[in-house]
């Protein structure tokens, strides 16, 4: 059998090398593996890898690696560019950005950039340039517009999570921005999914990429125990205490479907005596950065969150994911449940079925080919039947098998060969 690859087996410096021992990472992850000497080599590379896959890193270690070793910059240029779609994946890129380049010799100049804050503070920091700006796409284009950041040289260019930048409907602010960079340039991709659109954006942007797939099937995720338990909708809080009270998790994420329904079901629980708050879109970054910061330090056990705002969270000891409300689309599911069990801890994922929501959940189910038994929790069993949302034009659709404009054009085929 061949040895494990090191971090030093894949080309990298002797002083990234050491950084990466000093967080106590004592292996690459397979991302890392094959995506370090990718681009190390500076060829461009498209993976698909989810959060929790080391994927940061992964970007974060050949970039360093490659801008200590190259010229240095001249002032007001940007020599590298990270795109993250929420200011919270950026923030966190940031850290991992600076954790890894502390222990190198040539001190970098990082940035990071989102809007909801005000630019001008921004725009001084970005006065003299820098070696690496993480940024938002809408911040990033409003602070070109004003001359504050000049993009003409940055060499290497990085799309994280790009499926959800296509989600944001940050599509016309990545044409802008791959734009104004240089075409010649290293490009690197990072999607959890492969939604048409970036494969449209992967065409547009990168050439003749490394592809590297780390896609987690969820079966072969030991490390994150997969739990659906029945239960009806208003008992489900009630049940999410009882589930706090018998699991030792310490900290729990817990997604909902609304913004409405993060605040109600903190509320509810701070009511049952479990310190829990709120993550959404709508409050301020002030409270956003407090809310996170409370729950990383423990002080809030439970944090309640939509998608949206748990994008890019990346909390250390999250124990256990609790699916409140089941995710709209069934590839969130995945990116839901990788929040806990990451990078070799364990951790435990539920998923709360109510009546409505079976016909949903086994779509879910069926598109990650799981077949998860139905717990039933003594005290808690379900009252109420399977409810089958018919559609009001009577077509009977349940969510997610609603006709597709495809079937209705082959109906109206089929009707008109009768
Ligand atoms: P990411 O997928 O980039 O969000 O990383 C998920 C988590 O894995 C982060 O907490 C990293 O600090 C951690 N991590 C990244 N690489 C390694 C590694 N090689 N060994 C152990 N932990 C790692």
């Amino acid at each position: 059998m061949t040895a494990p690859p090191s971090f030093a087996s894949l080309g990298l410096g002797a002083s990234l090398v050491r950084a990466t021992a000093e967080l106590g990472w004592e292996a690459p992850t397979p991302v890392q593996a094959r995506v370090v000497p990718a681009a190390l080599a500076g060829g461009d590379v498209w993976a698909q890898a989810p959060t929790g896959s080391g994927k940061t890193a992964s970007f974060v270690l050949p970039l360093l690696e490659r801008l200590a070793a190259g010229p240095a910059r001249s002032t007001r240029d940007v020599s590298a560019l990270i795109l993250a779609p929420t200011r919270e994946l950026a923030a966190q890129i940031g850290e991992v950005v600076e954790a890894l380049s502390r222990s190198l010799e040539r001190r970098l100049v990082t940035r990071v950039v989102f809007g909801g804050v005000s630019i001008n503070p921004q725009m001084m920091a970005l006065r003299g340039g820098a070696d690496v700006v993480i940024a938002t796409p809408g911040r990033l284009l409003d602070l070109s517009s004003k001359n504050a950041v000049a993009l003409g040289r940055v060499s290497t260019l990085i799309l994280d999570e790009a499926d959800r930048l296509l989600d944001q409907g940050f599509a016309d602010e990545l044409d802008a921005i791959l734009a104004l960079v240089p075409s010649r340039r290293q490009t690197l991709l990072f999607s959890a999914t492969l939604p048409s659109g970036v494969e449209g954006l992967a065409r547009a942007a990168l050439r003749d990429p490394t592809r590297v797939d780390v896609r987690p099937v969820a079966e072969d995720a030991p490390d994150i125990r997969q739990r659906a338990i029945a239960v009806d909708a208003p008992r489900r809080t009630q049940l999410l205490r009882h589930l706090l009270e018998s699991e030792p998790s310490p900290s729990v994420l817990v997604f909902v479907a609304t913004t409405y329904a993060t605040e109600h079901v903190a509320r509810k629980l701070r009511g049952l005596g479990v310190p829990a708050a709120a993550l959404h879109g709508k409050r301020s970054q002030g409270a956003r950065t407090q809310a996170l910061a409370d729950f990383q330090r423990g002080k809030v056990r439970v944090l309640v969150a939509t998608d949206v705002a748990a994008r890019g969270l990346d909390v250390s000891g999250l124990s256990m994911v609790v699916n409140y409300d089941l995710p709209r689309a069934a590839a969130d599911y995945l990116h839901r449940i990788g929040r806990t069990g990451r990078a070799g801890a364990t951790g435990v994922a539920v998923s709360f079925v109510t009546a409505e929501a079976r016909a949903h959940f086994r779509l879910i189910q069926r598109r990650h080919g799981l077949d998860l038994p139905r717990e039933v929790v003594p005290g808690f069993e379900p009252t109420q039947d399977e409810v089958v949302v018919t559609s009001t034009d009577g077509t009977g659709g349940v969510k997610g098998r609603r006709k597709s404009k495809k079937d209705k054009l082959r109906e109206a085929a089929a009707r008109e060969r009768e």
